[in-house]
């Protein structure tokens, strides 16, 4: 199919789909609202769902995430009050043996920075924030930018994240809910640290469904990633920028295990973000227009698969616009069949604090491969 792609978002999905696509030979160009890449946000855990699709994009993008990423040994829960360990799944080298791919914690920096080493500097246009898209058949789509820049492509890929200008645009402004939690997120470094298992990927169940403590390592270790929830229903920003109070953060947790205060008590500085939900989309296409990633399906953090849920995505959407006919508004609605239920159903699946607590069953998540998942 001969086609021009406008991805507009040079997010973690809009990068991986300029790069499979391009491998087919497909011309893209990445509209990004950012002036430049900056090293923003922290964590990313990559499952290894996640990381089989990166590895089949080539282009060096799974060495490139091996180099930065640390591997956690396991998967570990624990009793908020008493320290109990309740269960613990083996995340090394079995699971990367019955995966065929391991899982990777890394810094979304380095994971973005692994994508557009993959990409010429001509395929992505920095400082683009688009603000409007116009369809009319038979015509190209027709995107508009901040400063009144304008430019037409064969399909437009939405995948601006989160507060998506593309999916205002296709299907109108939304009212996501606030869930009344809040997260707190961390980076400390490891040798600060008196904690067992911090090669671990830990999870500290709270007293309560909204509350809880993940700690994962990061940059092969040196760091310890900290993510804490809990209900607080004072607090409605929802960004990954905002400054959040270490004071605070530690008074909310004072009734935890002393191991699980330590890790709070090594925080300096921490973001605070307001947790809100939104319903799967009933449909992410519409004519010649798509959505990926968080601007399809945002979800809660509860099951970690937000990036990977936006790299499958990149991945599908790329077999679909390079390996089936020559109706790009066909090719989206297979791309939109293979992708929506999965993603709603970890979307759904992710609003509840329970990923994990009592099944160890993963591999309905872990075990999808979306280089050979069914289009039909
Ligand atoms: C700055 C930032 C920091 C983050 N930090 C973390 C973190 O620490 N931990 C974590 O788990 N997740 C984090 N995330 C979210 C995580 O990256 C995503 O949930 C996930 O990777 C899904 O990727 P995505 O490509 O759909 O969206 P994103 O990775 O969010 O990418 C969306 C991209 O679209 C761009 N964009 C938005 N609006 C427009 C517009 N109108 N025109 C053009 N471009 C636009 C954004 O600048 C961004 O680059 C962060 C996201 C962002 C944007």
């Amino acid at each position: 199919m001969s086609v021009h792609v406008g991805i507009v978002g040079g997010g973690i999905g809009g990068l991986a789909a300029a790069i499979g696509l391009r491998a087919q030979g497909v011309e893209v160009t990445v509209f990004e609202q950012a002036p430049e890449f900056g090293r923003v946000g922290a964590d990313i855990n990559l499952t290894p769902n996640a990381v089989r699709a990166l590895d089949g994009l080539g282009a060096g993008v799974g060495a490139a995430i091996r180099d930065s990423a640390a591997r956690p040994s396991y998967r570990i829960s624990r009793t908020w009050d008493t320290g109990e360990e309740t269960s613990r799944l083996e995340m090394g080298a079995a699971a990367e043996q019955k995966y065929a791919a391991p899982q990777l914690t890394i810094h979304r920096a380095d994971l973005l920075a692994a994508l557009e080493t993959a990409l010429p500097d001509d395929v992505i246009r920095l400082g683009q924030r688009l603000t409007a898209l116009e369809q009319t058949p038979g015509e190209p789509v027709r995107l508009g930018f901040d400063g009144g820049v304008t430019a037409e492509v064969d399909v437009a890929v939405g995948a601006d994240g989160i507060h998506s200008s593309v999916r205002s645009e296709l299907f109108g402004k939304e009212s996501p809910e606030f869930t009344g939690v809040v997260a707190f997120r961390a980076v400390v470094p490891s040798d600060r640290l008196d904690v067992p298992n911090l090669d671990a990927f830990t999870k500290w169940w709270g007293p309560d469904a909204e509350t809880q403590i993940v700690t994962f390592p990061l940059n092969r270790g040196r760091d310890t990633f900290i993510f804490a929830t809990t209900p607080q229903e004072s607090w409605t920003e929802e960004s990954w920028t905002t400054p959040g109070d270490v004071v605070e953060l530690r008074a909310m947790y004072e009734r935890f295990h002393p191991e699980a205060r330590a890790l709070l008590a090594a925080c300096d500085s921490v973001l605070k973000s307001a947790l809100y939900v939104r319903d799967p989309l009933p449909q992410w296409s519409l004519g010649r227009a798509t959505l990926l990633g968080d601007a399809a399906h945002p979800m809660m953090p509860f099951m970690a698969q937000g990036a990977a849920m936006s790299i499958e995505d990149a991945v599908v959407l790329t077999r679909t616009l390079t390996l089936g006919g020559p109706d790009v508004e066909q090719a989206l609605k297979a791309y939109e069949s293979a992708r929506l239920p999965r993603a709603s159903r970890i979307q759904i699946g992710s609003r509840g604090n329970t990923w994990l607590k009592s099944s160890a069953d993963a591999d309905w998540v872990y075990a999808y491969d979306a280089w050979t998942t069914d289009l039909a």
